[in-house]
């Protein structure tokens, strides 16, 4: 078993942050360090994936469960229109190998694509 990554301490309570919302195998919360007005991010409870190319192979329902929830939190957090990242690599930005999506949404002119 892998050490448990900042996404699982948070969601075992050991690393403050608040859950914004959840479903039975993902929950949302707050990115620390915000690139848009709104950036959430929603992340499967399991970290046994590590990139979102692993979370589709090994488990197409929790992507679009995944998927499914960042629409509902940029509609009650934003009009429901968002920007949906998944950093994938080292060299494309990804810090946390432990599946996430990033949420943008709340007006986006002024933000690049890079999450
Ligand atoms: P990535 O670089 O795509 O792996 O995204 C990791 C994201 O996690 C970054 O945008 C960080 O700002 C965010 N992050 C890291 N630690 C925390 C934390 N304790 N609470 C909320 N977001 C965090």
């Amino acid at each position: 078993m892998s050490e448990p990554s900042v996404f699982t301490r948070i969601l075992q309570g050991e690393i403050p942050s608040e859950i914004v919302a959840e479903t039975e195998r993902a929950f949302v919360i707050r990115d620390i360090a915000p690139q848009a007005p709104v950036h959430l991010l929603v992340i499967p409870k399991t970290q046994q994936y590590r990139d979102v190319v692993e979370l589709a192979a090994g488990d197409p329902a929790l992507l679009a469960e995944v998927v499914d929830l960042a629409h509902r939190v940029a509609a009650e957090h934003a009009d429901g229109e968002f920007r949906l990242v998944f950093n994938t690599g080292a060299s494309a930005g990804q810090t946390v190998f432990h599946v996430h999506a990033h949420v943008l949404a709340g007006g986006l002119d002024e933000v690049s694509t890079g999450a």
